[in-house]
Order: structure tokens, then C-alpha cells, then sequence
């Protein structure tokens, strides 16, 4: 009897969940486009997209009904068999990238674990076995598994998990990428890294870095994996983000927006590097399900449409055109502006958790990363009313912000 559920909450002994996350006191109760309701009515503008992943709004009637119909087919049949839906989206991301082939998974870390089996496999099927490390870079985030914490070697992820899995070499990210030949060996298989890292506080790889980095890759008869599982699938205005360079990867990791906020995940590939993941070499019991297709296809359906990115680069510049504004208004708040399509970020003066709380405040959903950085994720379907609505809010919270910062003059008493 002690251990009743009810003796447990009496003495907060732990919450029923799990408590790791500092998670804000609010929830969404139901959203609509760009907009989420708590329980009492309360209206949201989303630019967060719960983390780059409702890249088209709550409740896209194309993405409901893809849902809905598939619902009362079939949800689940496992990958002995043939999936239609698979196949067909398969060919499209393939028709649409550089990639020949893919896997579907349910998240970001298991495309990336994906990626990393790929890497190694790829090696070792071209009689060069001790290829195995993943060269990685300060900042990055690859997701939460054990391959995936030991790949971004952050002491914040990986503490208390040791012993970690061993083929990382993590470097800093450097401004000139040629600087990272040197840590390149026979035992490297790939290169790792996100052209525009989430996490890491929405910093860009340039088409500059790109290249060299390509160039280096066959040089040393090594891979090129793109983590875009936060900015692909039209997060920068271009279906994947290395298509703004002139260059492609070998592997690229999809997940958050590819299924619109249904879990659904894509390892890709090309077909040299594709071919050795043989029959029974990797599986998923869930990776590609009816369900996660037909909102798949029904995602790149809209994405596809003409004109849509058209719209995400408009709508992209007039949100950089109002942030940089702001910035030059409240210099002591905002560092600068960084970010390509509608994946941008705030560098603050600041934490950005207090901006972030003040934000949620104001009615205006935010995200925080690393280095001081708000991100902003809006839907890519937000239209100028609502840049206008985010911009007002910001300058408010801006506003509040600057005028609790202590003064500099009093502070020296
Ligand atoms: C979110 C994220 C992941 C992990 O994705 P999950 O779906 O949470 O497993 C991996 N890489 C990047 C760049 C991410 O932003």
C-alpha cells in the first residue's frame, strides 16, 4: 500500500512523467495555421512550430484529410511487406534531391543513427574497415540516442552516460573549413555537420565551406553527411538546404517538418553509397508506416505546389527586413540577425530564456538555442499580417526587456 499512485503524488516523489524537460506551464489545447489556443481561448502566434517541425501550420486540411483517410485503411503493416506509400515518396524526395534512394524512420537521431551505420557500412564493403570515424563540429545536434549524444560530444548531453560509443572526432567550427584536412586520417569515413545548425543557435555553413568541404571528402575518398533533420524540408526556402550551394552530400538526415508534425523521419542517399545497406543490414518496425507516408506525400504535396517557395522567401524577407530593424532600434537586446529562409535567429546581449518566457507572455510562441539565440520557426505559410502581429510583439518584449537591463552607471556603485 505505501507505494500507491496516490501516497506518490502526496509526496512529489517524482512527476509521472519523466522530469526531462524544464517545460513552460502552458499547453496547447488545439491550433489552426499559424495560430495555437490554450484551454481558455487564449491565442498564440506559433513561430516555433514545436521545434521547425509544423512547418505547415496546425491542422493543414491537405494534411488532415491525407490522415484521416489513410486512418480507416490501414495503419500499420510492418516492412515485410510492400508499402505503396514508401515507394511513392521515396521517388519524389529522390526526384527532388540528389538522393537515389532513402529510409524511413520515426524520428531525427534515428535517420542520423542511420547515417552513421551507412558511413561505416559503406567502408567496409569497399575492403576499407578501419574507416570508421565521423568527424563532427562544436555546436551540432544530432538527436539523443547514444550514437547520436556521442557524435556531438557536448558535455551537456553526454554526462552521466558513459561510457561513450567510441568514432567521434569533434572539431570546432571553423570559419575557413580547409582547417579541418588535418584532423582527417585513414580511420575517417565521413564528415558530419548541419548547413544550418538548430541547435547550435541558427548558424550557417557558407556555400564557400561547402565546397571545401566536398572537395575535401573526395580528396580523401571520404563521406559527406548533411544533417538537415531542422533545416530541410523548405525550413530555408529550398527543399534542402544544400541545394542553396552549388555542391551535394553523399548522406542527408530528414525528420522534424517532413512529416508536418506527424513522427516521421528519411536517411538519403545516393546509390553508390545506398547499396551497402544490403537486405536484413538495418530495419525499423515502425520507420515508413502507412500512416506517416500519406501525410509524407501529402506534406510534399503543398511543398511542391508552384510558388510555394516563392512565398517563403518573401515572407523570409520581410521578416529579416523587420528584425533587423528591431535590432538597430534595441542594440543592447539584439547582437545581430542570423538565418537564411525562415529559419532565423536572434543572437541576444542575453539568455534568451527570459525572452523566450516574455515572449510566451505577449502571445508569441519562440524557441531558444545555444549561443545566446532565440530561433524563430514560424510556419512556412505565414503571410504578412502575420509578420506585422510577430514584429509588434517583438518590439513590445524588446521594449521590456531593455528597460529591466540594469543600468550600467548604478552598477558601478
Ligand atoms: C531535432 C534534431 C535531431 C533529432 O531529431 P529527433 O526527432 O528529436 O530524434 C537531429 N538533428 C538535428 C539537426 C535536429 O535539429
Amino acid at each position: 500500500m505505501k507505494n500507491s499512485r496516490n501516497d506518490k503524488q502526496e509526496e512529489n516523489i517524482i512527476s509521472p512523467v519523466l522530469p526531462t524537460y524544464a517545460r513552460a506551464d502552458f499547453a496547447v489545447d488545439h491550433g489552426k495555421g499559424v495560430y495555437a489556443y490554450d484551454q481558455n481561448g487564449n491565442e498564440y502566434l506559433d513561430f516555433g512550430c514545436g521545434i521547425g517541425v509544423n512547418n505547415l501550420g496546425f491542422c493543414h486540411p491537405d494534411l488532415v484529410k491525407a490522415l484521416t483517410d489513410q486512418a480507416t485503411k490501414v495503419w500499420h503493416t510492418s516492412n515485410i511487406y510492400r508499402i505503396p506509400g514508401q515507394e511513392r515518396l521515396a521517388e519524389r524526395l529522390a526526384a527532388n534531391s540528389f538522393a537515389d534512394t532513402m529510409f524511413f524512420t520515426n524520428s531525427g537521431a534515428e535517420a542520423v543513427e542511420c547515417a552513421i551505420k551507412m558511413a561505416r557500412k559503406y567502408h567496409y564493403e569497399n575492403d576499407a574497415p578501419e574507416r570508421f570515424r565521423i568527424i563532427t563540429f562544436e555546436g551540432c545536434f544530432h538527436g539523443r540516442t547514444l550514437a547520436t549524444i556521442a557524435a556531438s560530444g557536448h558535455e551537456k548531453l553526454i554526462k552521466g552516460f558513459g561510457p561513450m560509443l567510441d568514432g567521434f572526432d569533434h572539431l570546432p567550427f571553423h570559419r575557413d573549413m580547409s582547417k579541418v584536412e588535418a584532423a582527417i586520417t585513414h580511420e575517417t569515413a565521413a564528415i558530419m555537420i548541419e548547413p544550418v545548425m538548430g541547435e547550435g543557435g541558427i548558424r550557417q555553413v557558407s556555400s564557400d565551406n561547402m565546397q571545401i568541404l566536398r572537395d575535401l571528402c573526395d580528396k580523401h575518398g571520404i563521406l559527406l553527411i548533411f544533417d538537415e533533420v531542422q533545416c530541410g524540408m523548405g525550413r530555408t526556402e529550398k527543399l534542402f538546404a544544400y541545394q542553396h550551394s552549388a555542391i551535394s552530400p553523399d548522406i542527408l538526415c530528414a525528420a522534424k517538418g517532413i512529416g508536418g508534425g506527424f513522427p516521421l523521419g528519411a536517411c538519403l542517399a545516393t546509390e553508390e553509397v545506398g547499396r551497402c545497406m544490403t537486405a536484413g543490414s538495418h530495419g525499423s518496425t515502425y520507420g515508413g508506416n502507412p500512416m506517416a507516408m500519406a501525410v509524407g506525400n501529402a506534406v510534399l504535396d503543398v511543398m511542391l505546389e508552384d510558388g510555394f517557395f516563392d512565398q517563403v522567401e518573401k515572407m523570409s524577407y520581410e521578416l529579416r527586413k523587420g528584425l533587423m530593424t528591431l535590432r538597430n532600434k534595441y542594440p543592447k537586446v539584439i547582437e545581430l540577425v542570423r538565418g537564411v529562409g525562415l529559419m532565423l535567429g536572434l543572437k541576444l546581449k542575453l539568455e534568451p530564456a527570459a525572452f523566450v518566457a516574455k515572449a510566451l507572455e505577449h502571445g508569441l510562441l519562440l524557441i531558444g538555442a545555444a549561443d545566446n539565440t532565440v530561433r524563430l520557426l514560424p510556419p512556412l505559410i505565414i503571410e504578412k499580417e502575420h509578420i506585422t502581429k510577430a514584429l509588434k510583439k517583438l518590439e513590445k518584449i524588446c521594449a521590456e526587456i531593455e528597460k529591466d537591463l540594469p543600468d550600467p552607471q548604478t552598477d558601478d556603485e
